[in-house]
């Protein structure tokens, strides 16, 4: 069932009064037009989200956005990571909470989380110089990292270094350039490169073959939309191509 606009444009008024404002909430959201594969719940439309907002972007519930839910669509039906786990741990870098929290509820005590600036991660990691053995991990995801790293090819070698030859890698860059560029106060506030799809040909120097991911690969046009989900957003799945490189 939809609120009719007229109401739903009216919630606002009762948000102000603390006893009504969880089922004021409920009200504003029901429906069943959209639904995020994160939190499992149903809405009748994401919130907007950006510095020029994207309309139907963030789940007002767990606050995944469009890539979060891809990235989650995509676990979920295109790996065995929760029906048959993993044999070594997942290195989440610079964890996003809608996503870890999930993460960690599934994986438990095999899934670690790094970063190299906040402190509320399990270990503080420069990804330039991971200080784990070779082959220590079974899956790594890292999203909208790279970019900050000044030495991304020096990362990437870690990555590979890290991960188990049968393992594999998600990694997450926004693709808005020709092709990659460098430079100081380039992209992102105080990121140092803004990627183009070359960025495939980086993860291949590493050693790794490497698959460009759409939401059309894995789900239908209607689930795209219910989901919130964007067609033209890829990221990079990742294997080690074998024989595994000798470092
Ligand atoms: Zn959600």
């Amino acid at each position: 069932m939809l609120i009719p606009a007229l109401i739903r444009n009216q919630l606002w008024r009762f948000r102000r009064f603390p006893p009504l404002a969880p089922m004021v909430r409920k009200l504003e959201y029901w429906g069943r037009t959209r639904f995020c594969p994160v939190c499992e719940k149903w809405f009748s439309h994401f919130n907007a989200y950006g510095v020029v907002p994207r309309p139907d972007a963030c789940c007002p519930n767990c606050q995944s956005l469009e890539r979060h839910r891809l990235i989650w669509l995509f676990l979920n039906r295109q790996t065995s990571l929760f029906t048959q786990g993993l044999v070594k741990p997942f290195l989440h870098v610079a964890p996003e909470p809608m996503i870890s929290q999930k993460l960690r509820q599934q994986l438990k005590d095999n899934y670690l989380t790094a970063d190299l600036f906040t402190t509320d991660v399990d270990v503080k990691m420069d990804i330039a110089s991971i200080q784990y053995p070779d082959q220590s991990f079974g899956a790594i995801y890292c999203s909208h990292v790279l970019e900050y790293v000044p030495d991304h090819e020096k990362a990437l070698g870690e990555f590979y270094r890290v991960l188990d030859p049968q393992g594999w890698a998600i990694i997450v860059e926004a693709l808005v350039a020709q092709t990659t560029v460098e430079g100081p106060s380039i992209g992102a506030p105080g990121a140092v490169r803004k990627y183009g799809p070359d960025l495939a040909m980086f993860l291949e120097n590493a050693g790794f073959s490497v698959q460009q991911i759409y939401a059309n690969g894995f789900a239908s046009q209607e689930e795209i939309a219910l989901m919130g989900l964007r067609s033209f957003e890829s990221f990079f799945f990742c294997r080690p191509q074998s024989p595994q490189r000798v470092n």
